[in-house]
């Protein structure tokens, strides 16, 4: 793999030396798979070399991924504050998982960049922000699961890598790829799945545990979803998808529910981007998805505060549901060409 930006030498040596070091492993606000499954994976890997670790979310996360190994030692910081706050000033490193940017882990940001300690990103989203001291990142990557495979590669300790890390990782790289289809999985990808593999990944049953776990409602939910509030802007190649507050509680809509449904607006014939906007309690979330070279990174940034990839980014909105779909409606207009 081509790294874009490693300084990750000095780093090693101090993860490998005999002095049990206090770190903290975190990942961006409501995680996924790939966030859930890089920072679990890490801070196995990490507790077998002897260190102290704790690993602490933003918020919560989908409870597809409950099962994950290490799930239980998950510290959430909305509603641990305090006891974050104690760890976070205490580590000599903060492992930053999935994300680059501290606007990313919402609240618990400034006792981040506060503390003292050291910061590594490892991420493999695009423009990083400058807040870190190493860095592991490429875009290139799959996943940022796929990196801490790397990572524990260039430590010479694939040995060390158990089913349990195999597990995580494997989760990380299948739902980043979209089970291996993405345009960022490579050759690369597939050799590092094998390998996990065969280090014990029970591969088939991830794929049960995190996708075959819907309730009724939320089948019926997207029933209802795919049935009557796709909107399609054909002039714009575009599909939309949004959900009001209403609808969210009519369907008792919780973290990680709605995960995926923007695919579905992509995978009608001749579509370029699919939006999908929610309505969450403190603000409108936005997701993006296009194919091809729209790019969806540089859309959610320069209009909805967001990021993320090009053919799969996030923003957000603090205007009324309402108004963002205006919005929504209006910048796309700037976009016609392109997307034609
Ligand atoms: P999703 O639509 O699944 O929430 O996010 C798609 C991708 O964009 C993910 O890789 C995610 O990390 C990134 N992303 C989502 N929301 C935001 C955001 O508000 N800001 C930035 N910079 N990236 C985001
Ligand atoms: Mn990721």
């Amino acid at each position: 793999m081509q790294f874009i930006h490693d300084n990750t030498d000095e780093l090693i040596e101090m993860l490998h030396g005999k002095e049990a070091l206090r770190i903290v492993v975190t990942t961006h606000h409501k995680p996924d798979g790939d966030a859930m499954g890089s920072s679990l994976g890490l801070y196995a890997y990490l507790k077998q070399l002897g260190h102290t670790v704790n690993i602490i979310t933003p918020t919560d996360y989908p409870r597809f991924l409950h099962w994950m190994p290490g799930h239980k030692d998950v510290i959430v910081y909305e509603g641990n504050e305090k006891k974050c706050k104690l760890i976070t000033d205490d580590a000599q490193f903060i492992f930053c998982l999935d994300f680059n940017d501290l606007k990313r882990i919402n609240e618990y940001g400034p006792i981040v960049e506060n503390s003292k300690a050291e910061k590594v990103m490892i991420d493999h989203h695009r423009e990083p922000s400058n807040f870190d001291s190493y860095r592991y990142w490429t875009y290139e990557a799959s996943s940022t699961s796929e990196l801490i495979y790397e990572f524990i590669k260039k430590c010479g300790h694939t040995d060390k890598i158990t089913s349990r890390i195999a597990d995580c990782l494997y989760t990380g790289i299948m739902t980043d790829t979209g089970s291996f289809r993405y345009r960022g999985t490579s050759s690369n990808t597939h050799r590092a799945i094998a390998e996990l593999i065969d280090k014990g990944a029970q591969n088939s049953l991830i794929h049960e545990l995190v996708y075959d776990s819907n309730t009724m409602l939320r089948l019926k939910m997207m029933g209802f979803v795919l049935y009557e509030k796709i909107e399609i802007l054909q002039a714009y190649k575009t599909a939309l998808i949004y959900l009001t507050k209403e609808e969210l509680a009519r369907f008792d809509i919780k973290t990680g529910d709605t995960e995926g449904f923007v695919n579905y607006g992509l995978s009608i014939e001749g579509i370029k981007l699919s939006v999908l906007i929610i309505d969450r309690t403190k603000l409108v979330k936005m997701s993006f998805r296009s194919k091809g070279d729209f790019p969806c990174n540089e859309f959610a940034r320069d209009h909805f505060e967001g990021g993320g990839h090009k053919n799969a980014a996030g923003g957000q909105s603090s205007d009324t549901l309402e108004n963002t779909i205006v919005k929504f409606t209006e910048v796309l207009k700037l976009y016609k060409n392109q997307l034609q």
